[in-house]
């Protein structure tokens, strides 16, 4: 049977990468990390084919031009995101759940292209201020690439009613087991 979708999306810095690290090393979710290409450059702690598949913007482009995406966007301006058909199908036809980190609007659109097999949930940071205080902690990004994150998720905040369920994070292992209780009740076991 193929697996379903769990889709997490939030604003950057909300903590959704953490959550989604800790509930796939729980082996009775049967989760698979679904590695999204992108063209912005490799953070120094990230794995190209683990995290990312880290792509040139050519190779990106003509991935668009050949219809390979089931979403794509630019997250960022110059910087492209987005699932490749191929990968959703390689988890799937394993028979195993796919786990989605992505953003508001391409979690949206896989939302909508798989209905009722995928389950929708948007990350809630504590506040705005809380999560422009973790883009500085991780010092990843310079200051200009964190206010222009911290701009796109006040934005993106208000698309959180549109999703089939709002997880806060205020306590990271508490969202961890609400996440857990969740997926389990979606996936009926
Ligand atoms: P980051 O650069 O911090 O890894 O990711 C920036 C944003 O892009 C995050 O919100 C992340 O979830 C999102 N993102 C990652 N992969 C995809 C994807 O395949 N499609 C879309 N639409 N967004 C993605």
């Amino acid at each position: 049977m193929n697996g379903k979708l769990i889709i997490f999306s939030a604003p950057s810095g909300s903590g959704k990468t953490t959550i989604v690290k800790r509930l796939l090393q729980r082996e009775y979710l049967n989760l698979e990390f679904s590695i999204s290409a992108c063209t912005r450059p490799r953070r120094n702690n990230e794995i190209d084919g683990k995290d990312y598949y880290f792509l040139s913007r050519e190779t990106f482009k003509a991935k668009i031009e050949n219809d390979e995406f089931v979403e794509w966007e630019e997250v960022y301006k110059g910087h492209y995101y987005g699932t490749l058909k191929s990968e959703v199908a390689r988890i799937r036809n394993k028979g195993n759940n796919v786990i989605f980190d992505i953003d508001v609007e391409g979690g949206l659109n896989l939302k909508q292209l798989y209905g009722k097999e995928a389950l929708a949930i948007f990350v809630m940071p504590p506040s705005v201020e809380a999560l422009e205080q973790r883009l500085r902690n991780r010092s990843s990004d310079d200051s200009d690439y964190i206010k222009i994150r911290v701009e796109k998720a006040r934005a993106e905040l208000k698309y959180a009613d549109r999703f089939d369920v709002i997880l806060h994070n205020d306590e990271l292992t508490r969202a961890v087991e609400d996440a857990d209780q969740i997926i389990k009740n979606f996936l009926h076991i």
